[in-house]
């Protein structure tokens, strides 16, 4: 992570101006050029300085009048140029056939003719400019653009037309290249001028998005496919932050922060106060809360005087990512930026909670669903987190697949503790499965339900076991009389921690 202030200097009125001569010559204005870093290891030449879209879509206005030479309107000609980024990037043009003023900073897109560049004189021989007329400051990474405007010269003479640039009998220039080009700049790229590219500082008989173009499109907005997702477990767990990780610079595109950053998913299915901690000695931690687009949804303010970090927020159901980071450059000097950490996740939510995606013991695709909760209070609120003298009830839902539904078959339960496995037998007790580690015990047989419920443990008080501290993962998953080979259970696996 960047220090914070330093967006508040760069980024809340940035302008960008991008004329274009009708000579073959782009002017660069106010435009500065970022080479990409060496991180893309494809031979690449897009340009992009990391500013970009939430969600890689912008709304944008169109409502052009008139008609080129060609007999094709300007306005379907401009339409069918953010078709085409839309059609061959990732990128989404969201189009808004109605007409808005491109120089009124009114957040809204728009493009229109104007004799004039919103009130001062265009540039000699300027064709169109693009205006990044405002962004919004993220914790990671580049400002995100959320107002971008075309203004077009209308003095210049265009026309529409395929092919080369000059060709016998036409007059005037190609505007749907100009607005291909002008679209490349609303959704972040900059000029290419090594690579054929619809990009090119030049205007000439380019005349549709190249290889470089969709390239530069794919690798701003692609950046979590360089980086590796984890499954967030609650409890507590180990990571590490150093040279074999995604940097903040891989994942956001374009920004300067080459600070370390692990990913760790998680999936609420109700309202949910969660709280992280992360402790190290090595690391000048930071914690950050962020939906699955990487909108930023909060981060630990440092308040704390060591190198931990702490995050607590309430939830409503949906996707998340928690970020565990560092800061680029030390804001702690006795904290460093590359080591090992332990992050402590715990939860409370009214509800079960459900364990994640299915799998099973050969890696089979299932269509299985499994929910589970731990409750403290008979059911007013589930969570991980728990007392010694507390009175747990601890149940589990597995939705069967149908495809499995009135089949001979089992239930089974498994706890993890420690290297140690244990599965509860059908008399409600937890037996250590090093006597026979390659069977599954089964808790029980039956002709499956679409819905079994498991009661793993009922007024359980740990203190009455003579336990203070310890760390359970439990896991639950069925399977099939015909093939007990196989059994179905999730990747998450259902957290208890107890401490005093
Ligand atoms: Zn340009």
């Amino acid at each position: 992570m960047t220090l914070f202030h330093s967006y508040f200097i760069q980024c809340f009125s940035r302008l960008k101006r991008v004329p274009v001569s009708p000579r073959g010559q782009f002017r660069l204005g106010l435009l500065l050029l970022v080479l990409l870093p060496a991180w893309a290891m494809q031979v690449s030449a897009f340009e992009l300085k990391g500013l970009k879209w939430h969600r890689a879509e912008a709304e944008f206005y169109v409502a052009l009048t008139g008609t080129s030479a060609t007999g094709i309107s300007w306005n379907s000609a401009f339409i069918a140029a953010l078709n085409e980024w839309n059609a061959k990037t990732p990128f989404n043009f969201i189009l808004r056939e109605e007409a808005r003023d491109p120089c009124q900073l009114d957040g809204v897109n728009g493009v229109d003719f104007r004799p004039d560049l919103c009130g001062t004189e265009f540039g000699s021989k300027t064709l169109a400019v693009t205006f990044i007329r405002r962004t919004a400051p993220q914790l990671l990474g580049e400002p995100n653009i959320v107002e971008s405007d075309i203004v077009v010269n209308q003095a210049e003479a265009f026309n529409v037309y395929d092919g080369r640039l000059v060709q016998f009998g036409i007059q005037g220039l190609d505007f749907r290249r100009i607005a291909l080009h002008e679209l490349g700049h609303v959704l972040g790229l900059d000029h290419e001028t090594s690579k054929a590219a619809i990009m090119s500082p030049s205007i000439g008989n380019i005349d549709r998005l190249q290889a470089d173009d969709i390239a530069g499109v794919e690798a701003l907005y692609g950046g979590l496919a360089n980086c590796t997702i984890m499954n967030l477990n609650y409890g507590l767990f180990s990571g590490a932050l150093d040279a074999n990780d995604c940097t903040v610079q891989e994942l956001t595109a374009g920004s300067s922060d080459t600070s370390f950053i692990d990913i760790y998913r998680f999936d609420l299915f109700s309202e949910t106060a969660i709280e992280f901690n992360m402790t190290s000695s090595a690391l000048d931690s930071v914690l950050i809360l962020a939906d699955t687009d990487l909108q930023f949804l909060g981060f630990d303010d440092k308040s704390s005087n060591t190198c931990n970090s702490s995050l607590s927020q309430t939830l409503p159901p949906g996707s998340y990512f928690l970020l565990a980071n560092t800061y680029d450059v030390p804001v702690k000097e006795e904290c460093g930026n590359q080591g090992n950490y332990q992050i402590s996740a715990s939860f409370s939510s009214s509800g079960p909670t459900a364990l994640g995606a299915s799998t099973s013991l050969t890696g089979a695709e299932s269509n299985a669903g499994f929910r589970a909760g731990i409750t403290g209070d008979k059911g007013l609120s589930y969570g991980n987190q728990f007392k010694p003298n507390d009175s747990l009830d601890i149940s589990a839902e597995i939705t069967i697949d149908p495809q499995h539904q009135g089949q001979a078959g089992f239930l089974f339960v498994a706890a993890l503790v420690g290297e140690q496995i244990l599965f509860l037998n059908p008399q409600g007790q937890f037996v250590d499965s090093t006597a026979s580690p390659t069977s599954i015990t089964s808790s029980t047989v039956k002709f499956l339900s679409s819905i079994e419920q498991i009661e793993i443990a009922t007024a359980l008080v740990p203190a009455a076991l003579d336990i203070q501290n310890i760390v359970v993962d439990f896991y639950v998953g069925y399977g099939l009389i015909s093939n007990t080979n196989e059994a179905y259970y999730h990747q998450t696996p259902l957290n208890l921690t107890i401490a005093p």
